[in-house]
C-alpha cells in the first residue's frame, strides 16, 4: 500500500474527515482552510507521542488512536476552546492494514465524541510516533490563560486525580487487580476524556486554568510562575477514585494525585463568588486549596504544615540543580 492510498483509505474516508461547520478545506489540498467567525480567536496545541516513551510500543491502536486525540484535545479544554479540527502526522515503521483500520477507528471515535473534524497531516515511515495538533475557537480575550492567578482566589479541578498513574502498572503489564478496577483506571489511561464542557464553562469565571499532565503539584507550578503567587494544595482534600484507593492504598494514591502524570482534569484558580454557580450548574469541581501571596508551590497537611515534597512530577528533561 502507498502513501496517498494509506492515506486515502484510513484517514481522507473516516467519518470524522468530512466537511463540517469551520472547515473551508479539508484533506487533500497543500493546506487546509479554516474559517474563523469574527470576533473569534483560533486555540493552537501540539502534542507528539513517542512509541516507548508515551506509550508501549506493542499496545491495542485503537485504544493509541483515541488517547492520541484525547490528550491534546485537552488542552483546547484547558484554554476554554470550543474544539474545530486537527492535524495527524504519523510515522510507522510499517504498514499493517489491520492497526491503521484500529487505529483510525480509535482517532475517529474520540474525533467525533469532541466533534472535530480530521483536517490533514503527514505521513512518513520511521518509529512509531503520533504527532497531534489541535485547532480551536474561543471568543476574543476570554481564553483560559495560565498567568491571572490572584491571592484569595481557590484552586479547583476538575475530577479524580491520580488514576493515569495508578493505571501505569497495569498498561505496563507489571501489576494486575480485579477486573472492576482494572477496567476503571486502564479506561482513564487509554480513553481520557476531555473536559471540554468545564473548560467552556469555566470562561469569564476561572483566573487562570491548565490541564494536569505532569502531576498536580509540577502543574500548579505553571500557573504560580505564570500568575506571580504561590498556589497551597491541601493533602487531605484531593480527590480519588475508589478505584485507584483500593489498587494503592492511601499513601500511594495520594502520590499519584500529587505527582503522577497522565491525568489530563482540568486544574484551575476561581474567585470564591464563582464556585455555587458552577457546582449548581452540575459541573465536577472540588476545591483543593488556594492562592496566596508569593511563590511556588506548597503541599500543606490538615494541620496546616508545609509537607511540599522535593521531586513534583514527570519531566523529560530534567532542570540542572
Ligand atoms: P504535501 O506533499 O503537500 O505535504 P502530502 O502528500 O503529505 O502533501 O499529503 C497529502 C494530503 O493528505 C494533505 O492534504 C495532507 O494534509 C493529508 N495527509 C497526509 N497524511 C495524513 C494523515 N496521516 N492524516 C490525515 N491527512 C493526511
Ligand atoms: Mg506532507
Amino acid at each position: 500500500m502507498g502513501e496517498f492510498e494509506l492515506i486515502r483509505n484510513y484517514f481522507a474516508a473516516a467519518p470524522c474527515a468530512q466537511p463540517g461547520e469551520g472547515v473551508a478545506l479539508g484533506i487533500g489540498d497543500d493546506c487546509a482552510l479554516l474559517s474563523v467567525a469574527p470576533g473569534e480567536q483560533l486555540a493552537i496545541s501540539t502534542d507528539t507521542l513517542v512509541a516507548g516513551v508515551h506509550f508501549p510500543g506493542v499496545c491495542d491502536p485503537f485504544l493509541l488512536g483515541q488517547r492520541a486525540l484525547g490528550v491534546s484535545a485537552s488542552d483546547l479544554a484547558a484554554m476554554g476552546a470550543s474544539p474545530l479540527a486537527f492535524t495527524l502526522a504519523l510515522t510507522l515503521p510499517d504498514v499493517s492494514a489491520d492497526w491503521l483500520e484500529a487505529f483510525a477507528r480509535g482517532l475517529n471515535e474520540m474525533a467525533q465524541g469532541c466533534s472535530m473534524r480530521l483536517i490533514g497531516g503527514d505521513t512518513t515511515r520511521g518509529p512509531l510516533s503520533l504527532t497531534v495538533t489541535v485547532f480551536g475557537s474561543v471568543p476574543t480575550g476570554q481564553a483560559l490563560t495560565r498567568s491571572g492567578a490572584r491571592p484569595g482566589d481557590l484552586l479547583c479541578v476538575g475530577g479524580p486525580l491520580g488514576d493515569g498513574a495508578g493505571a501505569l502498572p497495569l498498561v505496563l503489564n507489571q501489576r494486575s487487580t480485579e477486573a472492576s478496577t482494572t477496567q476503571v483506571l486502564l479506561a482513564r489511561y487509554w480513553s481520557p476524556q476531555p473536559q471540554l464542557g468545564l473548560g467552556r464553562a469555566l470562561r469569564g469565571k476561572a483566573t487562570a486554568a491548565l490541564d494536569i499532565s505532569d502531576g498536580l503539584l509540577a502543574d500548579c507550578g505553571h500557573i504560580a510562575l505564570a500568575s506571580g503567587v504561590r498556589l497551597q494544595v491541601e493533602r487531605e482534600r484531593l480527590p480519588m477514585s475508589g478505584a485507584l484507593l483500593s489498587f494503592f492504598g492511601l499513601e500511594q494514591a495520594r502520590q499519584a494525585a500529587l505527582a503522577g502524570g497522565d491525568d489530563y482534569v482540568l486544574a484551575f484558580t476561581l474567585p470564591p463568588s464563582e464556585l455555587d454557580s458552577l457546582v449548581s450548574a452540575g459541573w465536577p469541581v472540588s476545591v483543593v486549596g488556594r492562592v496566596v501571596e508569593g511563590q511556588g508551590v506548597a503541599l500543606i497537611d490538615d494541620q496546616g504544615q508545609d509537607i511540599t515534597p522535593l521531586t513534583r512530577g514527570y519531566q523529560h528533561f530534567r532542570e540542572t540543580p
